[in-house]
């Protein structure tokens, strides 16, 4: 799995952090406008849908006045021929005439004459004939004066009549008025029931279109606000309370829990007693602005389409500023690790501040990267310099070491170095009771060679003298020039006076046997002593063989004395 995306889209990064930043801006700017958008449609839509319940329940309401004091001029006009004729109220014609308007149309379920005592004395297709109504209110209504009644249901009819709408009784409205004589008596009551369903249809002619699918409820309630209809709204539903009366449409919540865009209509009073009715139209809420919905997620769709395409653009744009500078940063990391040539960003691609950038960085490394090559030159050339310097010092040291223990002219060791040696010697013979033994040979008579010879002759002299110490003494022996024609030699390995006298004697004898180029026959004379165990220091040893040499000289020169 590759996870650079995911790395370079981290929020630490430039490229991460912009990314997000403008997608959240994007998609927060189009929900806003889309809210605010959505917010206005809303009350468009809702008033659009207000207005048009609010001209709906007009209409309906209209009609049913229409209607209603259509029925009510009929029934008015019905007993006003009736109150002028001669005509018998028992006349069997009567009847049939009643019957043929009730056939006419279909909205008188009866029409019927009872005389003043209340009992029926003609009717539609004869029914009820010789019932008594005298206590039906439209009778007593009707008596002293036309009257137009509350929807009630059947009471008389309910079984002679066929059931109309399943699951609902029979109701009426009551059209009635009195039948007069000439001296203006009452002769009888013109009653009429007109269907209930009469009433209703024409009010629900009136919203026909998309009605079911836009779930618009029409309702008709009375004076008190009780629902008359639909029939299963009575007695549970109530007619909310209005908090504009004047507004032509109101969002109200009713009772049943629901949001309501809610028309209420007067129906205008034009019959004989007023009905104070009201046409109510209801429509659900989230049904009147049902197609927002979809315009909601077209606008949510959207924005995040507009959050990406943003992201996007977003990122290719902080990815042209960022990536050139990972570049540089990568280039500067290798070049910190001198791992191969960096790789600088493209320059050409790149916009200005990030082009001089780079440049800058690049001159600068440069820079740097020469002046890092002259030091390591300078370095190199120093350390050179310094490792000859040290090889040429420690030569020189090694050189003076040997002229500082050396002595020039014979090549033997100087009498510096003898004093060191002479200590480490009486050392030794403290710790490890190892004793010593030490010669001091002195030429004999040799002022008179320098004197006859010359210096220079001298000079060979000591240097032959010299070489004849180093022959005749093992290499664990000490020789050393003490001093002018006085020389020393140390025999560290503890010899005895026997085995210090034969090496004295050997020198003696060696002396004595050369031959020295110009000068001839030389004797030397030799001191000798042996280290002792109650010697406080080592010059001891020495002032007894210096004192051992000069009882050689005094005893005639050329011969070994020992102390
Ligand atoms: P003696 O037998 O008593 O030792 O007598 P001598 O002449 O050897 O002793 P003296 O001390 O009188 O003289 C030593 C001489 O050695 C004096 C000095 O000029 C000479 N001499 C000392 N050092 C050198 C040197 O390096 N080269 C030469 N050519 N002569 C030296
Ligand atoms: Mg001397
Ligand atoms: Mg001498």
């Amino acid at each position: 799995m590759n996870f650079a995306w995911a790395r370079r889209l981290h929020p630490g990064n430039f490229r991460g952090r912009l990314t997000l930043w403008f997608g959240l801006l994007s998609l927060a700017t189009v929900l806003c406008v889309g809210l605010y958008v959505g917010r206005i449609a809303t009350q468009e839509l809702a008033d659009f849908g207000g207005q048009a319940l609010h001209v709906s329940a007009r209409s309906a309401a209209d009609l049913l006045a229409t209607n209603l004091s259509e029925r009510d001029k009929e029934i008015s006009l019905l007993r006003q021929s009736l109150t002028f004729s001669r005509t018998d109220l028992d006349a069997p014609e009567l009847g049939k005439l009643l019957t043929l308007r009730q056939q006419t149309y279909d909205e008188y379920a009866w029409i019927g004459i009872a005389d003043p005592q209340g009992k029926v004395i003609q009717a539609t297709q004869g029914l009820l004939v010789g019932s008594k109504v005298d206590q039906r209110p439209w009778f007593q209504a009707a008596l002293t004066g036309p009257y137009t009644g509350d929807v009630h249901e059947a009471v008389l009819l309910a079984k002679q009549l066929p059931q109309r709408t399943a699951n609902e009784p029979l109701r009426f409205i009551d059209f009635a008025a009195p039948i007069l004589d000439e001296k203006g008596q009452v002769r009888g009551v013109l009653g009429a029931h007109a269907h209930w369903d009469w009433v209703t249809d024409t009010v629900e002619s009136v919203v026909t279109q998309d009605k079911a699918q836009r779930q618009i409820e029409v309702l008709i309630a009375n004076a008190a606000g009780e629902i008359l209809y639909p029939y299963h709204h009575m007695g549970k539903l109530q007619l909310p309370q209005r908090t504009r009366p004047d507004a032509p449409y109101e969002v109200v919540r009713w009772n049943d829990g629901d949001h309501y865009l809610t028309s209420m209509v007067e129906v205008p009073a034009r019959t004989s007693t007023p009905l104070g009715w009201r046409v109510v139209l209801r429509q659900p809420l989230d049904v009147a602005v049902e197609p927002l919905r979809d315009l909601h997620r077209q606008l949510l769709i959207f924005g995040l389409l507009a959050a990406l395409v943003f992201a996007l653009i977003t990122y290719r744009l902080a990815t042209r500023v960022s990536q050139p500078i990972e570049q540089l940063a990568r280039a500067m990391r290798e070049i910190e690790r001198r791992e191969r040539p960096p790789v600088y960003p493209d320059e050409r691609k790149q916009i200005n501040e990030i082009r001089q950038l780079s440049a800058s960085i690049q001159s600068m490394t440069g820079a740097l990267l020469r002046h890092e090559a002259e030091l390591e030159t300078l370095n190199a050339s120093l350390e050179q310099q310094v490792r000859e310097r040290t090889e040429a010092l420690s030569v020189a040291n090694q050189e003076l070491e040997r002229l500082a223990t050396v002595d020039s002219l014979t090549g033997l060791n100087n009498r510096r170095r003898f004093d060191a040696r002479l200590q480490e010697a009486f050392q030794a013979l403290r710790r490890n009771e190892r004793g010593f033994g030490l010669l001091l040979i002195d030429i004999d008579h040799f002022k008179a060679i320098n004197d006859r010879h010359g210096h220079q002759s001298g000079d060979e002299v000591l240097r032959r003298l010299g070489q004849l110490l180093t022959q005749s003494t093992r290499i664990t022996d000490f020789v050393a020039r003490y001093g002018g024609e006085e020389f020393v030699v140390l025999l560290p390995d503890a010899p005895d006076a026997r085995e210090g006298l034969a090496v004295a004697e050997k020198i003696r004898a060696a002396v004595a046997a050369a031959s020295f180029p110009e000068v001839g026959q030389v004797t030397a004379s030799v001191g000798l002593s042996l280290a002792r165990k109650d010697d406080t220091n080592a010059e001891a040893v020495v002032t007894r063989a210096d004192q051992a040499l000069y009882d050689a000289k005094a005893q005639g020169r050329d011969r070994v004395v020992t102390r």
